[in-house]
Parts: structure tokens; C-alpha cells; sequence
């Protein structure tokens, strides 16, 4: 008999709670992320990572603002960059690190209501790859 788990949805429905726009640390922004956000917010592309990030080891990261949240969240808005937020948050949680074990997918799954639990490893690894692989090609169009 067929799995239950066929498509990203079975195993994943945002909650729309930003939960993963708070905490330090989680939203790198790669070079691409730097120059679509900076047209996005009209800002100079060469100083956005001095403007709008912070550094964790070598990779720059979104800054928070005082309430601990991505400096571009909005409590009403949500993610007011939606169109051109950073890969990690257009992937998420379709990333590879999530599945090399499954107990990381049910770890995080513990502060992202959206992420679905007890997935079997080879729907779960099956769905995953494929969608980051959808993903990725999205982003190279
Ligand atoms: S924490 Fe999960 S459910 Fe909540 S907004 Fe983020 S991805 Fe969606
Ligand atoms: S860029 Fe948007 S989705 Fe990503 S952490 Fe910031 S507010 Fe959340």
C-alpha cells in the first residue's frame, strides 16, 4: 500500500506563528539574499550586511530587533521581505540537515508547529529531498 506521505503538505503546514523568526543565529543570508533584499528595500546592497546584519562566526545573519525578532518581522505583517526572504527561510523545513537523522526533523518540530512529527525516515527523507531539490531550482531561475 501507498504511504499516506506523498507531498510536502502531508508532512508540513505553516502555522503562520513566526516562532522561527525569533532567536539568533538561524538566518543566514547568502550573497544572492544580500542583493535581492537590498533592491528590495531600496537600501545600498554594499552596506546592507553592515546595516542589517550581524555576524555568527563567518556567515551573516539577519539582525533581531529588541523584541528578539528578525529585524524584518512585523507582528501584523509577518515578513514584510516575504518576496524575497533569505533561501534558508524560503526552504525551511526542507533541509538536508533535518533528515539526517530523524530525530532532528521531530526536534524541530518541537518549536514549529507547522513541522508534522513520527514521519516515516524514508517519506520523510524522500520529501524532503525532493522538495529542497524544487527549491533549489527555483532559486537559480
Ligand atoms: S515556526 Fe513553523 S509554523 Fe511557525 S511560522 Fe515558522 S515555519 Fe511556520
Ligand atoms: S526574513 Fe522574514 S521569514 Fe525570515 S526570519 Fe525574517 S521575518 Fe522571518
Amino acid at each position: 500500500m501507498d504511504s499516506k506521505y506523498q507531498n510536502p503538505e502531508d508532512i508540513f503546514d505553516c502555522k503562520l506563528c513566526g516562532e522561527c523568526c525569533r532567536g539568533f543565529g538561524g538566518t543566514y543570508v547568502t550573497d544572492h539574499d544580500r542583493v535581492s533584499i537590498a533592491r528590495f528595500i531600496q537600501a545600498d546592497p554594499d552596506n546592507f550586511i553592515n546595516d542589517y546584519c550581524d555576524m555568527a562566526g563567518s556567515r551573516p545573519v539577519l539582525t533581531q530587533g529588541e523584541d528578539g525578532r528578525c529585524i524584518f518581522f512585523d507582528p501584523e505583517k509577518q515578513c514584510t521581505i516575504h518576496p524575497v526572504k533569505p533561501y534558508m527561510c524560503r526552504a525551511w523545513p526542507f533541509i538536508l540537515t533535518l533528515i539526517k537523522n530523524p530525530e532532528n526533523w521531530n526536534a524541530m518540530a518541537g518549536s514549529c508547529p507547522g513541522m508534522k512529527k513520527d514521519i516515516p525516515a524514508q517519506d520523510l527523507i524522500r520529501i524532503v529531498t525532493r522538495e529542497k531539490a524544487r527549491l533549489d531550482r527555483a532559486s537559480d531561475e
